[in-house]
């Protein structure tokens, strides 16, 4: 008889917003997980079933990989990553440390390859599995102030799409996530206060309403459990008010 227990899923940013959220969800529906963020109190804080929660910096290649070989120690062969860990450090391009975006290419950019490089071999090896890329609606146009992180997130679509092309023979699934503004602790790193308040202003012309952490998971469970041989490309989900 066929087992019925869900397969191992790593999810990378699992310490807020998104991340937590889908954590939350694929729990519900009964997956082992494999927590991975540098704040390790808020991922054990979730207290779910069957999850080991890692501190790990994405930016470490060898780390993430180190830690989702603990993960499939313990939980069996993983079946999805969500590369979901992401900063957003909005500023003025004549103005803009450019230490800010060395930290949005290396953990936007960067930390999304590494997580492809711990778990591409093994799901090509065993003919299955899912790798889910978190990128934006900045993946796909541009605003004021975003250049440095709509170059990150528009490199995200662009190996996304190339990694999907490359992984689709052996009968792995790649899928871009593309959500508009979501209601998370993302704007909070930006350190520009003037861009800040813009951005709130932009918010509240949408009434305020902009997306919650848990309608983007509920677009991931969905690309996730779609029958083996359908592959959701792509979801760009937004706000109904937002341009
Ligand atoms: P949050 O700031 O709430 O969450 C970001 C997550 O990424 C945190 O768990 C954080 O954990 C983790 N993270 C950041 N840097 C690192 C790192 N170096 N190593 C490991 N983990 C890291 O933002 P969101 O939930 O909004 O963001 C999730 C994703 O969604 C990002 O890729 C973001 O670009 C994307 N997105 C968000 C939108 C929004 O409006 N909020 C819109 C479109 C896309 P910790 O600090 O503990 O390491």
């Amino acid at each position: 008889m066929p087992s019925s227990k869900k397969p191992l899923v790593i999810i990378t940013g699992a310490s807020s917003g998104i991340g937590l959220a889908t954590a939350r969800l694929f729990s519900a529906h009964g997956h082992p997980l494999l927590l991975l963020a540098r704040r390790l109190e808020k991922m054990q804080a979730l207290n779910l079933p069957d999850t080991l929660a890692l501190s790990v910096d994405v930016t470490d290649r060898a780390a993430l990989a180190a830690a989702v070989q603990e993960g499939e120690n313990r939980f069996g062969l993983a079946d999805a990553l969500i590369n979901n860990a992401g900063v957003m450090l909005l500023g003025d391009i004549t103005r803009q440390d450019p230490d800010q975006w060395d930290r949005m290419l290396d953990v936007n950019v960067k930390g999304v390859l590494n997580g492809v490089h711990a778990v591409a071999a093994g799901m090509v090896q065993r003919k299955r599995g899912n790798i889910i890329n978190i990128s934006s609606v900045a993946g796909r146009k541009t605003f004021p102030n975003h250049v440095a992180y709509v170059g990150t997130k528009f490199a995200v679509h662009g190996l996304s799409e190339n990694l999907r092309e490359e992984l689709s023979a052996h009968n792995v699934r790649v899928t871009t996530i593309a959500p508009g503004a979501v209601e998370t602790e993302l704007l909070g790193h930006t350190t520009d206060e003037g861009i800040k308040t813009g951005y709130e202003a932009w918010k509240a012309e949408m009434g305020g309403k902009v997306l919650a952490a848990e309608d983007v998971a509920n677009a991931i469970h969905y690309a996730y459990s779609q029958p083996d041989g359908v592959c959701v490309r792509e979801i760009v989900l937004a706000a109904t008010r937002q341009q």
